[in-house]
């Protein structure tokens, strides 16, 4: 199950798990009949899966009717940008209760239903460079992100003696609509480039790869890592 696919780094690694192998649940608040096409279009099989997450624990009961489930990748998540003075406690909630809190039981639920079965499996959380820096105008999100770092951690010294392995993955700065805002302003788009040292933005496909990577045998000992797939943003 790839949660928030049918659109951006969501989509990109819904079509890329299929790719290798994988049957995918492309589940979304909005229809992932898209990303199930492309993905019936390049060979693969997919289910388009209604998952909102704006209620984290109905989320997770939803869960509960997707069947067994070997891969769990937690991609959906929002942003809401403003001084943290002027900072809404609703924006609070909502961007904590998506980008934390439901990963949270969505984790649990996968990991409950594994342990049930006797089968291990593999998380992967979608992380952020803020998950380590500060950002601008971005405190919820910052929060819920440093927290997807301690929360995979934490997860996986619990799982890993049940062969669930969870890791996290940090993109940089990647082209989908979470960061048209910032590719809109000139400024702050060219200062984010010229920081860049691969000279480039990042492509979902880019994020893609390294989500698969940990779903794979290759990735068997790698647990609790929160693996930057930034072009080199963080080593800079
Ligand atoms: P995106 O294009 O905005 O995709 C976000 C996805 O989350 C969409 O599928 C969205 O569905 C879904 N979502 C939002 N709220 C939801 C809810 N209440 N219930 C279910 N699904 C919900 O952005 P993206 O860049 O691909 O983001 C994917 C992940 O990467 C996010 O966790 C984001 O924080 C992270 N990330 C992105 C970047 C970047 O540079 N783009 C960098 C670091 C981390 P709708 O389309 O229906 O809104």
């Amino acid at each position: 199950m790839v949660t928030g696919a049918n659109t951006g780094i969501g989509q990109a690694t819904a079509l890329g798990l299929a790719e290798r192998g994988a049957h995918v649940l492309a589940a979304g608040r909005s229809s992932c009949a898209e990303t199930v096409a492309l993905i019936e279009a390049a060979g693969g099989t997919a289910e388009d899966f209604t998952l909102e997450l704006s209620d984290p624990a109905a989320g997770a009961a939803r869960l509960a009717e997707a069947g067994a489930l070997d891969i769990l990748v937690n991609n959906a998540g929002i942003i809401r940008r403003a001084d943290a003075v002027e900072f809404a406690e609703d924006d609070w909630d909502a961007v904590l209760d998506v980008n934390l809190k439901a990963v949270f039981l969505l984790c649990q639920g996968f990991a409950k239903a594994a342990m049930e079965r006797g089968a291990g499996g593999r998380i992967v959380n979608i992380a952020s460079l803020l998950s380590f820096q500060g950002g601008i105008r971005v405190p919820a999100y910052t929060a819920a992100k440093h927290g997807i770092a301690g929360l995979t951690k934490a997860l996986a010294n619990e799982w890993a003696g049940q062969g669930i392995n969870v890791n996290a993955v940090a993109p940089g700065y990647i082209v989908t609509n979470n960061t048209a805002a910032l590719r809109e302003d000139p400024v702050r788009s060219a200062e984010i480039l010229g920081r860049i040292p691969a000279g480039r933005w990042g492509d979902a496909a880019d994020i893609a790869g390294a989500v698969s990577f940990l779903c794979t045998p290759a990735a068997g000992y790698v647990t609790g890592a929160v693996l930057n797939v930034d072009g080199g943003w963080l080593a800079r």
